[in-house]
């Protein structure tokens, strides 16, 4: 069996290099993330430029995700790592100079005004928090609650009922602009607080623009999840700021709850943060981080996420190869009869009605259809992939066969669970596409002749929804 999850790696300073993408696509990298909180706008062009050619070279579908900034607030550069003890105080200035010991720059004009004796503030992934105990004219003093080691340029998490600043900001959509002109194909967009933001991005719908992945990592954007599901191409349950933001405790759950929601709504959702974190240094993960991926799984993710392990950490190649086995072990346990009986009870049956569309009913027809004659395949002709991921939330056994005209779709469907994507050079007539669509994944190894197949797609290039569904016989 072929892994379903699909993994994005996040490329840095430890993954930028040509032998190293190549050997990450051969382990298993579906998706490149950049992280455009580091570099600049011209070295992550560059960066996409190369990765395109690679992917071309190894003859890969690989998609890119450029994850924009937000109002994330960080510290000033520290030149050299810093120990911090419980009880250090220390002065937190606004700024953007280099940060030393005793004396943190922080990138946040209103700090003084917006943060008050009293409140908690977490550095990098959370694990060292400060306390603010007392103000001078143009700094805050705090003491280090949880100490630990700083370097480069941490976050600092700002509570963000506290934080004046909107996403997408300014200059995300200064970077937005330079991705949109490079074809990008997906954006994800940092600190959502609701369905507006996401539309204040203003890109052409997907597949002429990119694929809008909303990061859930607040109070505000759990609170109106729907709404932000609705208004996006997929989600990101970025645990690093949402455990900050939220108890801990509350995390597994929330995580659980996001991924179900998202899926249902034919969304992608990836499990992002710390999945394998101990493999910066380490050659393999601690049990609870190899749980951990097993379980995002089980929760039925479409994507898991890595990110220092792989922009800085010691083997990328091996990180994400680790992530591929683990995952690819995960999808073979997974309960897939159980999953699409419970989607279909519990999400769609109230959907039944007015709210019920086309492409509901059709997938649903089609993964039950499947399911019932064990089909060897579900071929999805889709110009925008749309379809191709509403059939994923079913979480069907047989393999998704994702075909589309259209590159930026193709690229699309990297992230999403389950589907290999296959160019097609157009739609036409169901009865001709069909059969082109057979031959192509014959020629691709997917099938053989005399399997049985699902076909679903329009009646011709021209009709909008997915409405035909052929049971066939490959010749
Ligand atoms: C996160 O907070 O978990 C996350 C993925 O965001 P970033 O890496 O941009 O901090």
């Amino acid at each position: 069996m072929k892994r379903r999850t699909k993994i994005i790696a996040t490329l840095g300073p430890a993954s930028s290099d040509e032998a190293t993408v190549k050997a990450m696509i051969e382990a298993g990298m579906d998706v490149a993330r950049l992280n455009l909180s580091h570099g600049t706008i011209d070295q992550h062009i560059e960066l996409l430029g190369q990765i395109r050619r690679i992917a071309s070279d190894v003859g890969r579908h690989l998609g890119v995700l450029a994850d924009l900034p937000g109002p994330k607030v960080r510290l000033g550069t520290f030149a050299d790592p810093i120990d911090l003890a419980p009880n250090d105080e220390i002065l937190l200035e606004p700024g953007e100079g280099p940060s030393r010991k005793g004396h943190f720059t922080v990138g946040y004009e209103s700090l003084l005004s917006d943060i008050h004796v009293g409140d908690r503030l977490a550095v990098g992934d959370g694990s060292i928090v400060l306390e603010v105990f007392d103000y001078t004219d143009n700094a805050l003093k705090a003491r280090v609650l949880f100490g630990g080691s700083v370097q480069g340029r941490p976050g600092l998490h700002i509570p963000s009922d506290r934080l004046k600043l909107s996403t997408p900001t300014e200059h995300d959509l200064r970077l937005l602009d330079a991705m949109v002109e490079q074809d990008i194909d997906m954006i994800a967009l940092s600190f959502v607080r609701s369905a507006h933001d996401i539309r204040r991005v203003g890109v052409e719908p997907a597949p002429r623009g990119p694929l809008i992945v909303a990061k859930i990592e607040t109070r505000a954007a759990v609170e109106n999840l729907d709404g932000i599901i609705n208004e996006s191409g997929a989600i990101m349950v970025a645990r690093g700021d949402l455990g900050t933001e939220c108890s801990i405790q509350d995390l597994p759950h929330l995580q659980k709850e996001i991924i179900g929601r998202c899926i249902a709504l034919g969304r992608p959702a990836i499990t992002a943060t710390q999945m394998l974190e101990s493999m910066i240094m380490a050659p393999s993960p601690t049990r609870a981080e190899a749980s951990d991926v097993a379980n995002a799984v089980f929760d039925g993710t479409s994507a898991v996420m890595l990110s220092a392990e792989t922009a800085i950490g010691h083997d990328p190649v091996l990180v994400v190869s680790t992530m591929a086995s683990i995952a690819l072990h995960a999808d073979r346990e997974f309960n897939y009869g159980r999953w699409g009986k419970d989607l279909q009870r519990e999400h769609l049956s109230e959907r039944q009605g007015e709210d019920s569309s086309v492409t509901d009913v059709m997938t649903m027809a089609t993964w039950q259809a499947a399911r019932e004659i064990e089909a060897k395949a579900i071929c999805c002709i889709s110009q925008s992939g749309f379809t191709v991921r509403a059939i994923a939330r079913f979480r069907p056994k047989a393999p998704i066969l994702g075909f589309s005209p259209e590159d930026r779709t193709i690229r699309q469907l990297t992230m999403s669970w389950g589907a290999t994507p296959i160019k097609i050079d157009r739609i036409d007539d169901n009865a001709t596409t069909v059969l082109k669509v057979l031959e192509l994944a014959k020629t691709a190894g997917h099938i053989r002749t005399g399997d049985i197949v699902a076909v679903l797609g329009g009646t011709s290039a021209a009709s909008r929804a997915t409405d035909t569904l052929r049971m066939v016989r490959c010749p």
